[in-house]
């Protein structure tokens, strides 16, 4: 349970900016793509973090009830944060989950997560443009008076995810189709395999609060054995040890998997790097993917 105390630690900004909390790194990196100087955005979350696993501190809890909006992934990602979620929408808070911009049928299900569906959709390009729109048209209805400034930034934004779109396409059309297999800590690629038509594997499962067991990675080096797969990725917001212990499980059957590098799955890199921007993370991704299994 977490004790709301209200106004304690108010911090309200007299720019008369709209005030954006947004949780995981990839949403802070949209918003603010959009919203521009005409918003004043706190992300959350940082690079590295977690966000199945992510509790809110007290700063934290203070931020979103000082928050003119809230804007979140959604689809119970944020798993831990849900409840807050909650109260906020019963004290008339304004709260916006991105992943309502994508239409349910679109999405792929899944048993572990309350919301029954795989919530790492910003993994899907198309879907990610859709929540970019989607966040535009809400921010339009939330502050008129940047209506035009958020339409602007909105679509300059989503013409580059277009570009990206077609430059990751170029990169992965240089990867046979049966060398596509992706394995990785947890199963945050699984809208990546889908458009991109990787098989795709993860060791824990679709969330990191359960941990894989002896079984799964005596089955999965199996598998990477069986495939002939030159690499895995170690996840930057997961530990590492679960594919180190993959890694000596195929070693231990006498063959070599390399780890491919890290990848940015739930959380982009650190802020002011290149990949720290969903753009630059998304083609890191592909370019390390791509190499390592070549
Ligand atoms: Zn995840």
């Amino acid at each position: 349970m977490i004790a709301i105390t209200s106004c304690k630690t108010e911090v309200k900004e007299r720019d008369g900016k709209l005030k954006i909390v947004t949780t995981t790194t990839m949403i802070t990196d949209m918003v603010k793509n959009i919203g521009g100087d005409k918003v004043n955005v706190k992300g959350l979350m940082g690079s590295g973090v977690d966000p199945h696993l992510y509790k809110a501190s007290e700063g934290d809890v203070s931020k979103l009830f000082n928050a003119d909006v809230i804007i979140y992934s959604g689809l119970h990602l944020e798993g831990k944060l849900e409840d807050i979620f909650e109260k906020m929408r019963t004290q008339q808070k304004k709260t916006i989950a991105v992943s309502d911009a994508i239409d349910k049928s679109g999405l792929i299900g899944s048993e572990y997560f309350a919301s029954s569906y795989d919530p790492h959709i910003w993994f899907h390009i198309g879907y990610w443009k859709q929540a970019t729109q989607f966040v535009v048209s809400e921010l339009k209805k939330l502050d008129p008076e940047n209506a035009d400034s958020f339409e602007i930034n909105g679509q300059a934004y989503i013409a580059k995810l277009d570009a990206l779109a077609k430059e990751i396409h170029a990169i992965i059309e240089t990867l046979p189709v049966e060398k596509r297999i992706l394995v990785t800590a947890h199963d945050a690629f699984n809208y990546f395999g889908k458009l991109h038509n990787f098989e795709v594997v993860g060791l824990q499962g679709l969330s990191t609060a359960t941990e894989a067991g002896v079984q799964d990675v005596q089955k999965l080096a199996n598998f990477i054995i069986e495939k002939n797969i030159k690499a895995i990725f170690v996840e930057s917001s997961v530990p590492k040890r679960t594919i180190e212990a993959l890694q000596a499980a195929v070693k231990s059957k006498d063959h070599e998997v390399a780890i491919g590098g890290t990848l940015y799955s739930d959380a982009l890199g650190d802020a002011g790097t290149v990949e720290g921007t969903y753009i630059g993370m998304y083609k890191y991704n592909v370019q390390t993917i791509v190499n390592a299994l070549k």
